[in-house]
């Protein structure tokens, strides 16, 4: 009942906030977890291609210095010739000297102003006159001669040669004379080759490209680059454009084998299948959860509603649970019950001790199941009640303590007083109607004994009339049988009020082994006078080897007696020649028992009359008592037998009934 008031929260489940927030959370740290290997990835390539950047700018250094040196040998050259103490062959000799500081230059020329070239470091390709040159060459030539400026003509592809090259033109004057120019003509594809370091060629493809982006040599040692990291950087030649572009071999980062990407992939993997088992668990717990809340308010409800007092106590006998029922038995609201320690304020102080004792027998661990006792309510009136201990065990199978129900049974002592007194009414009653029962049986068995006793004396007497009337002395012949037989029935309704006053007094009846025949000897008399006067034939089929039957010999004969009247007075309406009368016996060996028959052709019975057929005092005829057929059943049922009727096939009635066979006992 506690538990009734504070119910458990609501889950928090049911607010979507409470969702939203984890989920949000995780898939955050989802995005950033797949967002970091991608930043690794950028961040990897932005360095590669810093590094490339890095590694052209130093390439293009290195070629530019080494042209540097180039120009800067040409130019000293040139001062040597401007100042004119140089022999032919002493200028030849110093352009051999200039290939000589690096290959990638081919051929080294002094052309006249004429045209005409003068001395060459190679004399077996060079053109004999400047004419020989390519038309990009000689452009620069005149532009060198002009502007009085050195100059590099574009790049090209000269007669002869199987790669392009440019020549370098460095025009010589001497004061404001023109000397002529020295020309120097350089390989493309030898620049890439000798300037450009291995471990540099060895990463990326080197490519020289003229102002219109047609290739004008390539290193490529380790294959072709894969336009992924790629640089461009013009070389600083003046008169010139050439582009060097560097191409890295390498390719992207590769995603998959980044272990970054895939420990990033295995974790969140890890983490939504956690997050779904956690879900399951979760959902499983609120289902448990949701039944155990049910099943909370379910056996609250049950315990609110049960008329049972409950009372819980622990092994010391402190009470921890009270239900409504019990504080209403007793009177007390729970808070004065819960957590008290014997002695209780219920206890009434008549039946202390005995409570006393009973609670000693609890703490030694003997409990009585169940025992009657009294208790005392607030307002000091005593409840009778029923208590059933029984011991509560936790669910780890330990006994904590004992749970009692309460049972007030004040209700059921007042019925139970009740109904003493109602039995002591029947009982009163129950002799009054025997009484009744009594006089009415008496006054309908003795009617036949009178019937006859009254016909033989009035035979007596007519016959002592006659005697007075002849003035004949009497016949002590014909007197003697007459009065003989009312002494008979004098006795026997002497008889019959002893054995129906047994009967009622519900004796055991003085059962004896008789036959069957012997009992309808001793009443044949009796049922051929009612026979005779009513024109019926009687015939008894008594089987010679029927067993003797258990019986009160007076109670039998008044049931065949019953049995015969009735079946004679029903054959009164039918003709004469169907008054046939027959009493048949027949013995059922299985069921040791001896069945009797009583058959009549009479009227038979409707089925209206056949419901009522035994009530007492049902009857169809004028001067019926209606006792007989119940009387009888009584009787038979007395015997341990039953009594049944059912239509005769050959018209009528006929009446069974069963006898037990003596030695079945
Ligand atoms: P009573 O003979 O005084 O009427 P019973 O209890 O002996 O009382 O019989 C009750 C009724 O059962 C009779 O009134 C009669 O209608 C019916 N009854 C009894 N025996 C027979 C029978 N053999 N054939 C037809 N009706 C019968």
């Amino acid at each position: 009942m506690t538990s009734a008031t504070d119910r458990p929260p609501r889950p928090h489940f049911t607010n979507p906030v409470r969702w939203l927030l984890p989920v949000v959370l995780v898939l955050f740290f989802l995005a950033v977890l797949i967002w970091l290997p991608w930043q690794a990835r950028q961040m990897e390539s932005s360095e590669r291609q810093e590094q490339l950047i890095a590694d052209t700018l130093w390439v293009e250094q290195t070629i530019r210095f080494q042209l540097g040196r180039h120009e800067e040998a040409m130019r000293t050259l040139s001062g040597e010739i401007a100042a004119g103490h140089l022999s032919p062959k002493q200028l030849h000799a110093r352009l051999v000297q200039l290939l000589q500081t690096g290959h990638e230059i081919r051929r080294v020329m002094w052309v006249l102003p004429d045209g005409s070239v003068a001395a060459t470091s190679d004399p077996a390709t060079a053109p004999s006159a400047q004419s020989g040159l390519g038309p990009h060459s000689r452009a620069a030539a005149e532009h060198a001669r002009l502007a009085r400026k050195p100059i590099y003509s574009q790049p090209e592809l000269l007669p002869g040669a199987s790669k392009p090259g440019l020549d370098y033109h460095y025009p010589v004057y001497s004061g404001e004379r023109y000397l002529g120019t020295l020309v120097a003509h350089y390989s493309l594809a030898t620049v890439l080759d000798e300037l450009v370091p291995w471990w540099f060629a060895q990463d990326n493809q080197i490519t020289l490209l003229d102002r219109d982006d047609k290739v004008l040599a390539r290193r490529s040692a380790a294959g072709a680059g894969h336009g992924v990291y790629t640089h461009k950087r013009a070389l600083d030649l003046p008169g010139t454009s050439v582009t060097l572009l560097t191409d890295s071999v390498k390719s992207e980062p590769r995603l998959l084998p980044n272990l970054l990407v895939g420990s990033v992939i295995v974790l969140s993997l890890a983490l939504l299948w956690s997050l779904l088992a956690l879900w399951g668990h979760i959902s499983r717990r609120l289902a448990a959860e949701g039944a155990l809340r049910q099943q909370m308010t379910f056996r609250t409800a049950m315990e609110n509603s049960l008329v049972t007092g409950l009372r819980a106590r622990d092994l010391e006998g402190r009470v921890t649970y009270v239900n409504p029922a019990f504080c209403q038995i007793v009177g007390y609201p729970p808070e004065e019950l819960i957590g008290k320690l014997p002695p209780m304020p219920y206890w009434a102080p008549e039946v202390m001790s005995e409570y006393q004792h009973r609670f000693a027998e609890v703490l030694a661990g003997n409990v009585t199941p169940q025992f009657e006792t009294i208790f005392q309510r607030a307002t000091g009136e005593r409840v009778p009640v029923l208590i059933f201990e029984a011991p509560l065990v936790d669910n780890n199978g330990k006994q904590t303590g004992w749970m009692g129900s309460i049972l007030d049974i004040s209700d059921r002592k007042r019925i139970e007083e009740l109904n003493r007194q109602q039995e002591q009414k029947l009982q009163t009653s129950a002799r009054l109607a025997t009484m009744g029962e009594l006089a009415s049986m008496l006054a309908h068995e003795l009617n036949q004994p009178l019937a006859a006793i009254s016909s033989y004396t009035t035979g007596a007497l007519n016959v002592m009339q006659r005697a007075e009337d002849t003035g004949q002395p009497l016949d002590g012949g014909l007197l003697r049988p007459a009065l003989q037989q009312a002494g008979a029935q004098a006795q026997r309704a002497g008889q019959i009020i002893r054995s129906v006053h047994q009967f009622v007094k519900k004796r055991a009846p003085e059962r004896r082994e008789v036959a069957v025949q012997s009992l309808l000897d001793g009443i044949e008399a009796l049922i051929e006078l009612q026979a005779r006067q009513s024109y019926v034939a009687l015939q008894a089929d008594i089987p010679a080897a029927l067993p003797l039957v258990l019986a009160d010999r007076v109670m039998i004969e008044q049931v065949l007696l019953n049995l015969t009247r009735n079946g004679i007075e029903a054959m009164a309406q039918v003709p004469p020649e169907r008054r046939l009368l027959r009493v048949r016996a027949s013995h059922d060996a299985a069921a040791a028992q001896v069945m009797v028959e009583v058959i009549d052709q009479g009227h038979g019975i409707p089925d209206d009359v056949a419901e009522r057929l035994f009530a007492p005092f049902f009857s169809t005829k004028a001067e019926g008592m209606g006792m007989g057929l119940s009387i009888c059943r009584t009787a038979i049922e007395f015997h341990g037998g039953t009594l049944v009727h059912k239509a005769n096939p050959a018209g009528g009635t006929i009446f069974a009934f069963t006898l037990p066979a003596a030695g079945a006992h």
